[in-house]
């Protein structure tokens, strides 16, 4: 059957991002991007170290929404959907688009990572994913598309990425489970594994540079992807252009992850 598309072809969509700490992180892509092709924005920021980050990008963008959200602060998430419900009354995407663990977790290899620390970065960068889908899909009243940010280390093991890969292993199955889950919704649901890209959750990785000068080596496309690459990508899968897809993790790497 066909479908209609708006033009722009995110006309009159709203969407909640979450996960821009500056310019270069990869939520600001995806803000950019949907900002671009027509959507409406709810933006969030960390706390008030990163507001006079995100304050003025937000603005830049026209968000209509801007609001601190923390996602280990339940109260938190409760009024940002509060005021997304008050102000909007529907949704029709959300970008998960964070990722923590505690440095000596994160640089230690696997074996050395505590119970506590594993928690925490399962907590931040991927139950919070659960948390923020059960929140948006009330809303998401004429279906919706939710993503998240996973990572080539979530399949094979990439030195450095250490307790990231299992977290971001679990990210993904949660991303096809709440696709299963809310598919009778018409919500569609995928994590989005990019290319590395320098942001400031990149450069917490140990040896990065070296990891981006290999991506870039061996990319079919012989180049990185930057931060509007996903956020476009985000776009296409947001409209009915896609509205068979759901569940996918979906590489946005110039093609690096099919190089042996
Ligand atoms: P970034 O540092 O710009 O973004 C990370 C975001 O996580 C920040 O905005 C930070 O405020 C947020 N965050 C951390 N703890 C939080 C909390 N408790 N509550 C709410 N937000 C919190 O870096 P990025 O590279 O744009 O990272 C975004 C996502 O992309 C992460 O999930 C990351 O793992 C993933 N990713 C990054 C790369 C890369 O190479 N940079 C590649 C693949 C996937």
């Amino acid at each position: 059957m066909s479908i209609e598309i708006p033009r722009p072809i995110l006309k009159g969509a709203r969407a909640l991002v979450t996960g821009i700490a500056n310019e270069h992180s990869i939520a600001y892509g995806c803000a950019r991007a949907f900002h671009e092709l027509g959507a409406e924005l709810a933006i969030t920021y960390l706390n008030d170290k990163t507001r006079g980050y995100v304050e003025p990008l937000a603005n830049a963008l026209g968000a209509q929404i801007f609001v601190p959200l923390d996602v280990s602060r339940q109260e938190q998430t409760d009024a940002l959907f509060e005021r997304i419900g008050k102000e909007w009354g529907s949704l029709d995407i959300l970008v998960h688009s964070m990722a923590f663990a505690p440095k000596e977790d994160l640089q230690g290899g696997l074996l050395n990572c505590s119970a506590q620390g594993f928690g925490q970065a399962m907590d931040i960068s991927c139950h919070s994913f659960i948390r923020l889908a059960r929140a948006s899909a009330p809303l998401m009243k004429n279906g919706g598309t939710m993503f998240t940010m996973s990572y080539y280390g979530a399949n094979k093991v990439v030195p450095n990425y250490n307790v990231m890969g299992p977290v971001k292993a679990a990210l993904e199955a949660c991303a096809r489970y709440l696709a299963y889950e809310l598919g009778p919704q018409r919500i569609r649901v995928h994590a989005i594994s990019p290319g590395p890209l320098l942001t400031r959750a990149g450069s917490g990785i140990k040896d990065f540079d070296r990891l981006l000068a290999e991506a870039a080596q061996r990319a079919p496309l012989g180049e990185l992807v930057d931060i509007m690459d996903v956020g476009y990508t985000c776009a296409f899968l947001a409209t009915p252009l896609a509205r068979r897809m759901s569940g996918e993790t979906l590489y946005v790497d110039g093609g690096v992850n099919i190089m042996a």
